[in-house]
């Protein structure tokens, strides 16, 4: 796994410097749903810093079984029930994945009960597929507003996931029009947002969505291997 990660970070530098930045300005997300807690330290101990999870059972059946769990920024990436909340509030330090406003409420309520505030990032359905989840780019500023009334959530920034077959230049421009709107949402200076994530790139994009000003990469096959879903 190190040389994996020596890859990695070599082709995030190489991306980092073509958009004038530097690695360090880059956070690489080890996306680990149905890999076991023993590669979730590894990866830990050779450096990685943060872990995505998508399966909030999954999540929760592998949490006791990771050590160190306190060091680890803990991601949840995944599609969220409002009703499963409730389980991941105490261990996630970013949810990625919000999308409608139900949702947001629940997250605030559950982060008000532990006297917390959650950090999220909006979901964005940017390739405007209709089996995605994600809020369509029509949506995203109401969705914006009414996130900003929520006390115990503090909005971060865009994630989104491009379609699965696009092209090159499809996939540039999503990630170029995802830019853009992190760059207006960050330049409203909303009340309440601490806006400094864009998550997008992926284990075969993550080089393109660097280069288009992506701050955080989701990698899961480039670092663990490939999946079984059995
Ligand atoms: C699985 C997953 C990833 C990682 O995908 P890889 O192609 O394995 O790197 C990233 N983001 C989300 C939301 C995912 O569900």
């Amino acid at each position: 796994m190190q040389e994996k990660i020596d890859e990695i970070m070599g082709e995030i530098e190489k991306a980092a410097k073509k958009s004038g930045r530097k690695k360090e300005d880059i956070t690489i997300v080890g996306v680990s749903k149905t890999k076991p807690a023993e590669l979730i330290d590894e990866a830990v101990n050779l450096g990685i810093t943060d872990i995505g999870e998508n399966y909030v059972q999954e999540f929760c059946d592998k949490y006791p079984k990771i050590s160190n769990t306190n060091k680890i920024n803990f991601h949840f990436i995944g599609h969220l029930q409002r009703n499963k909340v409730k389980y991941i509030v105490d261990k996630v330090s970013l949810i990625q994945s919000v999308d409608n406003i139900a949702l947001a409420k629940e997250i605030d309520r559950q982060s008000a009960k532990i006297g917390r505030i959650m950090d999220i990032l909006i979901e964005v359905n940017i390739g405007g597929e209709e089996s995605k989840s994600g809020i369509s780019p029509d949506g995203l500023d109401k969705l914006i507003s009414d996130i900003s009334f929520l006390k115990n959530i503090r909005l971060c920034g865009l994630m989104a996931i491009p379609p699965l077959n696009a092209t090159q230049d499809e996939l540039c421009d999503y990630f170029r029009r995802m830019r853009k709107m992190f760059d207006v949402l960050r330049e409203r200076n909303i009340p309440g947002t601490d806006i400094k994530h864009l998550s997008m790139g992926m284990s075969a994009d993550f080089p393109l969505a660097i280069e288009a000003g992506a701050t955080m990469v989701r990698i899961g096959t480039r670092l663990f291997g490939e999946r079984i879903y059995i």
